[in-house]
């Protein structure tokens, strides 16, 4: 239901090729092990057959592929990062700064800030959920108490689309990369994604527009 926008034709090849190029190295994974029991029975062609790989021994070594495979290509996410909305329900930042971890001598060059984000939520379907990020250039309005979100899947920054702190409305932010860009921008001025444009998105939700998405 939460599908990107149509509008945000990059956003929405960058997911499905990122979903798409793990979905291909699962499988080519589960190839080269069942090549690998192919290539030892084919080897061993002078073994007894309970001593190949075939029937019950073949099927628990595919096993044993499909869910190392499972974890190794974070196949699981198809299951658990599927979109939602949902109302910030407390909104956590911690400040870190390096500055090459020498606070004495700050370099321009060595400038290190992030804000590590951490979310509590509850989804518009009453489930609770939880988010960690970090923002780049953390923006503490924008994820307020209350704000609703869209989270979509495979983007890691939430984007907001109802009840905003009046401060955060000048702004945009990158379900990409998380750079917080002004209101008026139609791409990220960091990673030049195209923004989500998040009025649009909240009336398309609201009015449940036919055909918002593809
Ligand atoms: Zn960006």
């Amino acid at each position: 239901m939460y599908d990107l926008p149509k509008e945000n034709k990059d956003l929405r090849r960058y997911v499905l090729g990122k979903d798409l190029r793990r979905l291909g190295l699962y499988l080519l994974w589960m190839a080269l092990w069942y090549g690998g029991a192919m290539a030892y029975n084919h080897n061993h062609q002078t073994y007894t057959p309970d001593r190949l790989m075939l029937g019950w021994k073949l099927f628990f070594w595919m096993l044993a592929s499909a869910t190392l495979g499972f974890f190794l290509f974070r196949i699981y996410t198809f299951f658990t990062d599927r979109a939602y909305q949902g109302t910030i329900l407390t909104s956590g930042l911690s400040q870190s700064y390096e500055g090459s971890k020498d606070p004495g001598l700050l370099k321009s060059a060595d400038y290190d800030f992030r804000l590590n984000t951490a979310l509590k939520l509850e989804t518009d379907r009453g489930k609770r959920k939880r988010l960690h990020f970090e923002q780049k250039n953390g923006f503490y309005f924008y994820y307020y108490e209350g704000t609703k979100v869209v989270k979509f899947h495979g983007l890691p920054y939430p984007v907001a689309v109802g009840h905003q702190h009046p401060n955060a409305r000048q702004y945009r932010m990158c379900a990409a990369c998380g750079q917080v860009n002004g209101a008026k921008e139609t791409r990220c001025q960091t990673c030049f994604f195209t923004l989500i444009d998040e009025g649009e998105y909240a009336y398309y939700l609201l009015h449940d527009v036919p055909g918002k998405c593809l």
